[in-house]
């Protein structure tokens, strides 16, 4: 079968599903691969460099999505992209079916097959290497961190100089998830003092074991809401967590925000008085802002100045390192594809059977297929 790769098209996205090494590994399971002319162009794989690999390079859009048996995609595409797939086609990537009934209508219209990577069920140890979420928050993750010491007007380390000794930055992470873990020890890494918090305690560990404190809030309430995700938590709860935050504003220079429960829109942990009583020069990047901002006065997709604070909701973090955020992606597309091509003859096997197949397969020959059950206990 021929897997082809078309050009990202949503405005500023720079990534690509596909680099020249995974497309030299996709042959080798026996597919063939062509890839849209400068699709890679965003993220720094040329034509040249696709063609070594043994991929064909094809002009336009509308001939790469008509020739491709499979497509791979990192964006839900757009309408226009859903037009020119072709009938009983297949499509693996990103399609978030709860937040886009329409596109799951049009697609299921199409007679398609679509594997959505979001969907997959990230608790089975075997989707480790597929896990893209994982992959994405933990570029996010970073690139959260290097937005903010390029908004931050000191260092990040303390130093003892000729002209002065210079105190560390004092980082706060809210939320210490994939992309909090990232953080946290992208900013110990360089130099910063790093705090984290997170409802669910078992994370508390691991905060440390990247260098962060993990701060507590004084009120005993759980707060994990099943599959190692976060539940809304009780009145009471929060109000101990805001005056936590409240304090931890006020001492630190750098607040990251990564917290988010599964749909449910984003909590509001950082108040516009919050903001207001932080050090001027300080920097807050929301990396909620997508799913509302964790911060009341974050814009989403803008960096904005509030109160002397800058403040930055950008909603494309993974996308600002295409390089990284692309090789990674393609591979867990790569080592999904092994598990949908056991048998190394370009062909797939989309086996319902399966849990992690099965989890992440939305339409199957035009059948809505998802929700999946809950998976089989063992
Ligand atoms: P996420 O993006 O849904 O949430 C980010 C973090 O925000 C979570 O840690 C959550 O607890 C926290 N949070 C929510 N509300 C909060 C609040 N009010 N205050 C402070 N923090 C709050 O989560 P994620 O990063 O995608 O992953 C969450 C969990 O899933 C992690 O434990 C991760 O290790 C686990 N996970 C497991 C597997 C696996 O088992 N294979 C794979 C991937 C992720």
């Amino acid at each position: 079968l021929l897997i082809g790769v078309p050009t990202e098209t949503a405005p500023a996205e720079k990534r690509v599903a596909t680099v020249p090494d995974v497309v030299e590994k996709l042959r080798k399971l026996g597919f063939s691969v062509a890839v849209q002319s400068g699709a890679g162009d965003a993220s720094n794989f040329a034509d040249d460099a696709y063609r070594a690999a043994g991929a064909d390079i094809v002009e336009t859009a509308s001939d790469i999505w008509a020739r491709s048996d499979i497509v791979f995609k990192v964006r839900a595409p757009s309408p226009d992209e859903v037009a020119l797939l072709r009938q009983g086609g297949t499509l693996i990537g990103f399609i978030w079916p709860a937040q886009n009934p329409e596109l799951m209508k049009q697609l299921a219209a199409k007679m398609a097959t679509v594997l959505a990577i979001d969907s997959l069920p990230r608790q089975l140890s075997r989707a480790q290497k597929m896990d893209a979420l994982t992959s994405m928050a933990g570029v996010s993750g970073y690139r959260a961190v290097i937005e903010a010491a390029n908004a931050f007007g000191r260092y990040f380390n303390g130093q003892i100089t000729a002209a002065g000794k210079i105190p560390p930055a004092k980082v706060f992470i809210a939320g210490a998830g994939v992309a909090g873990l990232a953080a946290i020890g992208t900013a110990a890494g360089l130099g910063a003092i790093v705090r984290a918090n997170d409802t669910r305690a078992e994370v508390a560990d691991q905060v440390v074991s990247l260098g962060g404190e993990f701060v507590k809030v004084d009120y005993e309430e759980e707060g994990s809401g099943g599959g190692g995700y976060a539940k809304v938590m009780s009145e009471g709860f929060q109000a101990a967590q805001r005056a936590m935050y409240a304090q931890q504003a006020k001492e630190c220079d750098i607040v990251i925000t990564t917290a988010l429960i599964p749909g449910k829109p984003a909590p509001r942990l950082i108040t516009a008085e919050m903001v207001k009583s932080m050090k001027p020069g300080s920097v807050i990047v929301d990396m909620a802002a997508e799913q509302g901002g964790n911060c009341e006065l974050t814009e989403p997709g803008q960096s904005v100045v509030k109160h002397g604070v800058t403040i930055i909701g950008y909603t494309d973090l993974a996308s600002r390192l295409a390089k990284q955020s692309s090789t990674l992606y393609s591979n867990n597309l790569l080592r999904l594809t092994e598990e949908l091509c056991k048998t190394k003859d370009g062909v797939i096997d989309v086996n319902m059977e399966d849990d992690a197949i099965r989890g992440l397969t939305v339409i199957k020959e035009g059948a809505i297929t998802w929700p999946p059950p809950p998976p089989k206990l063992p």
